[in-house]
C-alpha cells in the first residue's frame, strides 16, 4: 500500500495532536522508526498527549530542540484515506484538526501502558536472507495488513515453527511488541442461509451486492415503508461485503432499537457484530477502535460517531431510518453523519445505503437528480398490510376542559383492548405539561437561566427546564404575585396524558415510553421487549416510538396532537411533521392484523396532513421541493447559521452587529447575511443568544468565504461563536 510510507528512527516528522494547538508539531520519529500515520504519544510541554504522525516534519526550528517521540501506540497506522476524510470533515464543518483528531480517538486508554500480551507484526527491515519459512510469514503479515498477532497465530498460519519468527524479529522484518489483551471478534459468515426474500427484496439486494463486487464507490436510496424488509435486503448487501473480505458499518438512529438489530444479525450471520454507542463499556470501545483499524471485526453496528472509526477496509455504510434528526451532531463538531457517510464512502471506494420509509428532502432530491440510485420496496413483507390513515376534526369533537382523547379515538382504543389488541397514543411533548401557569395573576413559571418555560414533571416531582436541564420543586405560591394554591398546568404532555388515559380506561395496563422516564438504554429495552411480548394494552409515547421499533399486536395509532409540528416557522417543519406522522403511523399493523392510524387535527385541510392521509408522497416530495427552489432553500441553496453566546447582552448583539456590517467576503461569493437576531431560545445557561444566517447558491466557496469573514473579528473572551454548516435546527 503506497500510504504506509516509513520514517527511520530520528527522521523529523510532523505530529498531529489532539490538543488545540494552530499547527502540527515536529518530533524525531523514535528508535525503530514509525509509520506515516502511526499513533503516537508525545511530549508537549510536562506532558505526554496523543497524536498521529502525519507527515515528514517541516523543519525551520532550532533542530537541536525537536523532541523525539515517546513511543509509538500498538493501533494500526491511521490510513491514508481515513487522514484526508478528517481533513475534509474539519474543512466542510470549519473545525480544527486536532478536534476531528480527538473525534477519531474516542476510545478509552489508547495511550495505556501496554498489557502482559506479546504480539507480532510487519516491521521496517527486510530480512538479510529470504527462505521459504519467512516468505510465508511475511505473506501472512501482507494479507492481514497491520494487524497484530500472537506468536501461535503467525507461526501457526504461516506454518512456520516460531523459531523462524523469532529470527524475523531479531532482523527487524517482523515488529515484537507488548499488547493489551484486545481480541478480534468473532467472525460472521456471510454464507448461512439468510430469509428467503420475496421478488422485490431479491431484486433490490442483487443491485445493492452488484454495487459491492464493482468495489467502487456508490450510494443508494433505499426507499421502502416500514416493515416493507429493507433490514433483509441490507443484511444482504452485508453479507457481500464479508464475502469480499471488507468492513461493514450500520448506522441505527437510536441505541434502544440496537438490542432487535443484534439479535437479526445473530441469526443471518452466526455471531455478534462490534457495538459503538453510548451504552458499551470502556474495554469493549477500545477493543473495538482497535480492531476497526485492524481488521479484527467485520461488522460495526453503531451511532453517529462509528464513523470516524479507523476502519482498516470500510466496504459498506448503511444508515438506517437516515431521516433521522439524531444524526446531526448538535454540539461540538457541528456534523450530520449521513451527509459525512458518503463523504467518508467516496474515500475508500465503499458503497452507501440510505434506508429510509420517509427520505430526508435532501437524500429524495439527490436521487431525482440521479447522484444516489433509488430502490423502492412498494409493498409490507408478507401479509402485513399499511395502516389506513384517517384524520378526526378536532373541531367537530366534543371534549370537556383538560381532556385530549376524543370520543372517535376513545371508541377505537375501547375495541382494540377488547380484540385483544394495542393501542399507541402518541404525544410529542415529554413531561406532564408544558406550561405551569399562575391563575391570580397570570404568570408562566420560567427557567431563570433560559428564556424557557419550566415543563413540570410530575413523576420527578419537579419543574425541568428542557434547554438546560435546570430543575426545581414545584413552589407553593407564585413566585411573581405570591398567592398560594393558584397555580395550575396547561396543556398536555405525555405524563397527564397517562392520567387521562388512567381515568378513562382503568382496566387497561399503560405503558408510557418517553425517553426520561428510563434511567438506562437497558430498562428502556427490556420495556420495549415486555410492550412487544403484550405486556400492555395502551402504549403512550413520544418521538421514542416512532424509530423502527416492532410491536406486533399494535393495530391503533392516535395522534393526539397532529398539528403541533406544523406551527413552527421552521424550514422544515412540513417535512418534520410529515414524516413523524408516516413513521408513527407505520408503527401499527407489522404482524397479521391490519393497522389504523387516526390523526387527531384542527385543520385537516391543511395541505401537510392531506399528504400524510393521501400517502402520495411523491407529490408531497414534488411541492416541498418546488417551495423550497423558489425559494433557494436547501437543498437548492446552502445555508449556514452562526450561533453567538455570551453572559453580556450588549457584547453579543454589537458582535453579531459588526459581523454583518462585514460582510465584504459574503458578498464576493453572492452570499446573503440575516440578522443579527435573537435566537428563538435567546438566553440558554445564562448566555445570551444572537443568530445569524448566511445563504448562498450551491457550488460557491461558502466555508472558504465564512472562514474569512469570522477571521476578520476577534471574538471577545466572553464570546462563544459556532458555525453550524446546513443547518438541522434553528434553536
Ligand atoms: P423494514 O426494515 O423495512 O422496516 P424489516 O426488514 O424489519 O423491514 O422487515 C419487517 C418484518 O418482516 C421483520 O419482522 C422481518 O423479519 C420480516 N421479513 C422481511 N423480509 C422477510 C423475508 N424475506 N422472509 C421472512 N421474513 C421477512
Ligand atoms: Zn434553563
Amino acid at each position: 500500500m503506497a500510504d504506509l510510507s516509513f520514517f527511520d528512527g530520528g527522521a523529523l516528522v510532523s505530529v498531529l495532536t489532539t490538543e488545540p494547538l494552530g499547527r502540527a508539531l515536529d518530533y524525531r520519529a523514535p528508535e525503530g522508526g514509525c509509520f506515516l500515520g502511526a499513533f503516537v504519544e508525545v511530549p508537549l510541554g510536562p506532558r505526554r498527549v496523543l497524536g498521529v504522525v502525519w507527515g515528514a516534519g517541516e523543519g525551520g526550528y532550532d533542530l537541536a530542540k525537536v523532541r523525539p517521540v515517546t513511543r509509538v501506540l500498538d493501533a494500526a497506522p491511521m490510513s491514508e484515506a481515513m487522514r484526508a476524510f478528517l481533513v475534509r470533515v474539519a474543512d466542510y464543518t470549519l473545525t480544527p484538526m486536532p478536534a476531528m483528531l480527538r473525534l477519531a480517538t474516542r476510545a478509552p486508554g489508547l495511550a495505556d501502558p501496554p498489557g502482559p500480551r506479546r504480539v507480532y507484526r510487519k516491521g521496517w527491515a527486510e530480512p538479510d536472507r529470504m527462505t521459504e519459512a519467512r516468505g510465508r510469514v511475511l505473506d501472512v503479515l501482507d494479507e492481514y495488513g497491520g494487524a497484530a498477532f500472537t506468536l501461535g497465530e503467525l507461526a501457526g498460519l504461516a506454518g512456520v515453527s516460531s523459531g523462524v519468527v523469532k529470527g524475523l524479529v531479531k532482523q527487524g522484518a517482523v515488529a515484537e511488541e507488548e499488547a493489551p489483551r484486545d481480541l478480534p471478534y468473532p467472525s460472521l459468515d456471510p454464507d448461512l442461509q439468510g430469509k428467503a426474500l420475496a421478488d422485490d427484496q431479491a431484486a433490490a439486494a442483487g443491485r445493492l451486492c452488484a454495487g459491492i463486487r464493482a468495489g467502487r464507490y456508490g450510494t443508494t436510496l433505499l426507499k421502502g415503508v416500514t416493515g416493507s424488509g429493507k433490514t433483509e435486503v441490507y443484511l444482504e448487501a452485508v453479507a457481500e461485503c464479508l464475502r469480499a473480505g471488507r468492513q461493514a458499518l450500520v448506522l441505527l438512529p437510536e441505541i434502544a432499537l440496537t438490542a432487535e438489530f443484534l439479535t437479526r444479525v445473530e441469526a443471518r450471520f452466526g455471531a455478534m457484530p462490534g457495538e459503538w454507542h453510548s451504552g458499551v463499556t470502556q474495554t469493549e470501545r477500545r477493543r473495538l477502535w482497535r480492531m476497526a483499524g485492524e481488521g479484527g471485526v467485520g461488522l460495526v453496528v453503531g451511532a453517529r460517531s462509528a464513523l470516524f472509526l479507523p476502519f482498516r477496509d470500510l466496504g459498506l455504510i448503511v444508515v438506517d431510518e437516515e431521516h433521522d434528526t439524531s444524526y446531526k451532531q448538535e454540539d461540538g463538531v457541528l456534523y450530520n453523519a449521513r451527509d459525512m457517510a458518503v463523504l467518508r464512502a467516496s474515500f475508500c471506494d465503499a458503497q452507501v445505503v440510505l434506508a429510509s420509509a420517509t427520505p430526508c428532502l435532501e437524500t429524495w432530491a439527490n436521487a431525482e437528480a440521479g447522484k444516489y440510485a433509488r430502490i423502492d420496496l412498494t409493498s409490507r413483507f408478507g401479509v402485513a398490510e399499511m395502516p389506513e390513515l384517517m384524520a378526526v376534526d378536532m373541531r367537530a369533537e366534543a371534549l370537556e376542559p383538560n381532556r385530549w382523547i376524543g370520543p372517535t379515538l376513545v371508541r377505537a382504543v375501547t375495541a382494540r383492548i377488547a380484540a385483544g389488541e394495542q393501542a399507541l397514543l402518541f404525544l410529542n411533548r415529554r413531561g406532564y405539561a408544558p406550561v405551569t401557569i399562575c391563575r391570580a395573576c397570570g404568570h408562566q413559571i420560567g427557567c431563570e437561566h433560559c428564556d424557557a418555560r419550566m415543563v413540570e414533571h410530575r413523576f420527578l416531582k419537579r419543574l425541568v427546564c428542557h434547554q438546560c436541564g435546570e430543575t426545581k420543586p414545584m413552589p407553593a405560591a407564585c413566585p411573581s404575585c405570591g398567592v398560594e394554591g393558584r397555580l395550575a398546568p396547561v396543556g398536555p404532555g405525555v405524563e397527564r396524558l397517562a392520567e387521562e388515559v388512567a381515568e378513562r380506561f382503568p382496566e387497561a395496563r399503560v405503558a408510557v415510553l418517553s425517553s426520561d422516564l428510563f434511567g438506562s438504554a437497558r430498562a428502556l429495552k427490556e420495556k420495549i421487549a415486555e410492550i412487544a411480548g403484550g405486556g400492555a394494552d395502551i402504549i403512550i409515547g413520544t418521538q421514542l416510538v416512532a424509530k423502527g421499533h416492532n410491536f406486533p399486536l399494535l393495530t391503533l395509532i392516535g395522534v393526539i396532537d397532529a398539528d403541533l409540528g406544523l406551527q413552527g416557522s421552521d424550514l422544515r417543519a412540513a417535512e418534520r411533521t410529515f414524516q413523524l406522522m408516516r413513521q408513527v403511523s407505520g408503527r401499527a399493523g407489522r404482524g397479521a392484523r391490519p393497522g389504523v392510524a387516526m390523526l387527531q387535527t384542527c385543520q385537516p385541510d391543511h395541505a401537510v396532513i392531506r399528504a400524510i392521509l393521501s400517502g402520495d408522497e411523491e407529490a408531497f416530495w414534488q411541492a416541498e421541493a418546488g417551495e423550497r427552489q423558489a425559494a433557494g432553500m436547501p437543498p437548492y441553496g446552502r445555508l449556514a447559521g452562526i450561533v453567538l453566546s455570551s453572559p453580556d447582552v450588549q457584547t453579543v448583539f454589537d458582535f453579531g452587529a459588526e459581523l454583518a456590517r462585514r460582510d465584504a467576503p459574503l458578498r464576493r461569493i453572492g452570499a446573503q447575511v440575516f440578522g443579527p437576531a435573537p435566537a428563538p431560545v435567546a438566553r440558554v445557561r445564562g448566555r445570551h443568544r444572537v443568530r445569524l444566517l448566511v445563504k448562498a447558491a450551491k457550488g460557491v466557496a461558502l466555508q472558504a468565504a465564512l472562514a474569512e469573514w469570522v477571521g476578520q473579528l476577534r471574538v471577545p473572551n466572553n464570546l462563544r461563536l459556532a458555525i453550524d454548516i446546513d443547518p438541522q435546527s434553528f434553536y
